[in-house]
């Protein structure tokens, strides 16, 4: 029996160090973000960089790749989908794609970004793209000595994308992002006249939000015994272990934002929360890919959070949260505000319909950083330009424009591409959730969401990083990456929105 072999033993020993690394640096990020107070920052930056190397050393030393060599054969001997084959299949493509980067490129990256985060902070403060030039030179040449690491591939992007989509090929985003473009941006062009979102807007006391934010998770499936909710300056989930869910959010005082985050947030968490507690510290215990991820964030946030029988459940409790401001609203005006498609400059303030379009641009713009056709001196105005020819705007500075985004201050490249491909993928799964669950509206106009919360269990979440993305994508809808359920959803939306 495979599964008493010693070295699998050794092998689950080293994984489960790796991951204890890996979750102690999450929870020195989580405190970080939520309760350090400012002046711990020198302290906690060199905690994390000395974790971060330990980590590091024990997930690229000689020994695990020996042993990794040795357990080969198991992944051929048992199911392909059997813990032991899984563990030491994705155990050792990680150590392999590790060990191909030198350390200290690593280490430079590493050092450079952080510069990189500061120069950008100064940069938006002085509304002045000169002060982070430098530095987004510097890291750009970084990734291209990264990119040659691992030679060979198709594009250069491939192996950035990777980092984040195992397996993911640039030319299928490239694709399926070309008939976004073709759809959205007429689609986006032709709205006449966005509909009022005045209710949402108003004086909102954080304190009763937070109250009713919890109120709605729970019976989403979220518990006080397994996860917390945290307030935060950027809103992200994080978990310390299936059973150790963190959200955070931020509840501002003159809108009601911070519900709808703690809604995508959930997303994140319940994919943690819900997968085979057999895999925790091993390779396998988070979800597979950030844009699956990011595709359950989308789900509950968008095709659950923003739908009519939802909120038919939920908007009484929310007036009776709110009386003064919603008393005179109807349910009907609350959610078409909460549906309102307008183009913007900016990507985090962006509805569905225009948000992937503000993806799509930057996708195109880190290729061409990465070729060589746009460099990082004409980026400003590279930017713009595309801003202006799909969303028909024209930011109003650089601090709304190029420097809007924290990614390429560390030239974090290949993770934009993941939010758009979520977008995609939520529909996809929800489309097959409701052909075998049928109509579950009435379920949700009931306060009732396990149904949906079990099917997403069965068929994505209990497999944590089983299956790379886009096997994963096929055992459960049955085909590949397909733009198209996520472009009738988002057509049927503008129509609903037409001014009546
Ligand atoms: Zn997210």
């Amino acid at each position: 029996m495979p599964d008493l072999d010693p070295r699998f033993d050794e092998l689950l020993r080293r994984l489960g160090e790796i991951s204890d690394l890996q979750r102690a640096v999450g929870l020195l990020v989580w405190d970080q973000e939520t309760k350090m107070p400012p002046l711990g920052a020198p302290a906690r930056a060199e905690q994390l960089t000395t974790l971060a190397r330990l980590g590091h050393d024990r997930a690229t030393a000689p020994e695990l790749g020996s042993l990794l060599e040795e357990l080969r054969e198991f992944e051929e001997s048992s199911e392909p989908e059997s813990f032991e084959a899984s563990v030491v299949r994705v155990a050792r493509r990680d150590y392999e794609k590790r060990r191909r980067v030198p350390s200290e490129l690593r280490a430079e990256m590493t050092r450079a970004g952080s510069l990189g985060y500061g120069a950008w902070l100064e940069a938006r403060e002085a509304a002045d793209y000169e002060i982070l030039l430098p530095h987004l030179e510097h890291r750009l040449a970084l990734t291209q000595e990264y990119v040659a690491c691992h030679e060979p591939f198709d594009d250069p992007y491939d192996p950035l994308l990777d980092d984040h989509e195992r397996g993911m090929l640039t030319s299928d985003v490239a694709a399926t992002f070309a008939r976004l473009k073709e759809v959205l941006v007429p689609l986006v062009a032709g709205i006449e006249e966005p509909v009022d979102d005045s209710c949402l807007h108003g004086d909102f006391a954080p304190e009763r939000q937070r109250e009713f934010s919890l109120e709605m998770l729970s019976r989403w499936g979220m518990d006080d015994q397994a996860w917390r909710l945290d307030d935060t300056v950027h809103p992200f989930a994080l978990s310390l272990s299936e059973s150790d869910i963190r959200l955070t959010t931020r509840f501002d005082d003159d809108n009601l934002n911070g519900i709808l985050s703690c809604l995508h947030e959930f997303g994140h968490g319940i994919y943690e929360r819900q997968v085979d507690g057999r895999y925790f510290r091993t390779p396998l215990q988070e979800g597979t890919s950030s844009s699956f991820h990011e595709s359950q964030s989308r789900l509950w946030e968008n095709v659950v959070g923003r739908r009519l029988s939802t909120w038919s459940f939920f908007y009484p409790r929310l007036q009776e949260a709110f009386p003064h401001q919603l008393a005179g609203v109807a349910l009907d005006e609350f959610h078409r505000a909460l549906n309102r498609v307008a183009p913007g400059a900016i990507r985090v303030d962006a509805d569905e319909v225009t948000y992937s379009l503000h993806i799509v641009l930057r996708f195109e713009l880190e290729r061409e950083m990465l070729s060589g056709a746009v460099t990082p001196a004409d980026l400003p105005e590279a930017f713009d330009a595309k801003i202006r020819e799909y969303l028909g705007v024209q930011p109003a500075n650089v601090v709304e424009g190029v420097l809007q985004d924290v990614h390429w201050s560390d030239s974090n490249f290949g993770y934009f591409p993941t939010y758009a491909l979520g977008n995609v993928i939520s529909v996809q799964l929800w489309e097959r959730a409701t052909s075998e669950l049928g109509d579950l509206d009435s379920e949700f106009e009931r306060g009732e969401f396990g149904t949906l919360r079990e099917w997403l269990r069965e068929h994505v979440h209990r497999w944590g990083s089983v299956f790379e993305p886009a096997d994963l994508l096929q055992r459960v809808v049955g085909g590949s990456l397909d733009a198209e359920p996520y472009l009738a959803y988002l057509r049927a939306k503008v129509e609903a929105l037409a001014p009546r």
